[in-house]
């Protein structure tokens, strides 16, 4: 017959790895995890907060731009790592030297193109793609060009997943445009050039506009909005000087 052994020793050891067994378990939770990834109504409110004291308050007015930028989930665009700040008041970085922009330049710029249901619009400098994802949901179609083909690969994949569908993504230089899809609406240009590139003022259709940071060095970046008329004629107007990474030639 077998003994049972319920000794003092024996409840000692079961005690011993019941104890052992909630430290390890408490480790793998710790605060700094927790604080790592806030709960999904926190990030809600967090993105309240973003829209009233850095989108409202800096003046963007546009009802639908600032609806957009309550709903899409910024934190989904950044690096696990820095998720806890993804609705902070600056750029983050997203790895390969590049940077999310500030949410108030994401909202400003979307404003500035001016987007109706019916427009086209294509943005240079994919990145994580959350630039692409805020204008999709103004406008009926978005093409954005990345030069650096993980970023290109991994913003398609994360729009997929978030279920944005009118957005198409390529690997490419942007400085030349994208004429196989061009004219556009609307030009969102998310790197900073030292020239208004003149293959994307071509592929901009009459009446459309082109939203770009323009600066010979990076602390002289201005955001500049270049209107072409009915009759093809272009003007262009300074907005806010900025700071954007550098849009390559090559
Ligand atoms: N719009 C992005 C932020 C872009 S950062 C977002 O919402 O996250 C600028 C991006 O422009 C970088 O990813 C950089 O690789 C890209 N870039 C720079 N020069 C480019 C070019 N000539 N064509 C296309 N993309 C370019």
């Amino acid at each position: 017959m077998q003994r049972v052994d319920d000794s003092p020793n024996r409840r000692t050891r079961s005690m011993a790895r019941t104890i052992l067994a909630a430290v390890i378990l408490m480790s793998a939770c710790s605060r700094q995890d927790l604080a790592v990834v806030p709960a999904p109504q926190n990030f809600e409110q967090q993105r309240k907060t973003m829209v009233e004291t850095q989108i409202r308050s800096r003046g963007v007015r546009n009802e639908n731009v600032v609806r957009t930028m309550l709903e899409v989930p910024r934190h989904e665009f950044v690096p696990p790592e820095y998720r806890a700040q993804a609705y902070e008041d600056g750029p983050l970085p997203i790895g390969l030297d590049q940077t999310i922009s500030q949410p108030y330049i994401v909202a400003l710029m979307t404003e500035l193109v001016a987007p109706m249901p019916g427009h086209r619009v294509l943005e240079v400098g994919t990145g994580s793609g959350y630039q692409a994802a805020v204008i999709a949901r103004l406008v009926s179609q978005v093409y954005s060009i990345e030069i650096i083909p993980q970023h290109a690969q991994s913003a398609a994949e994360r729009l997929k997943k978030l279920g944005v569908n009118n957005v198409e993504v390529r690997a490419g230089n942007g400085y030349l445009g994208w004429p196989e899809r061009a004219p556009f609406d609307g030009i969102l240009v998310t790197a900073g050039a030292t020239e208004i590139p003149p293959r994307l003022v071509e592929q901009l259709k009459p009446g459309g506009r082109m939203i770009i940071p323009v600066g010979t060095a990076p602390s002289e970046q201005v955001l500049k909005v270049i209107q072409k008329d009915a009759a093809g004629k272009v003007e262009t107007r300074d907005v806010i000087p900025v700071r954007f990474v550098p849009l390559r030639r090559q």
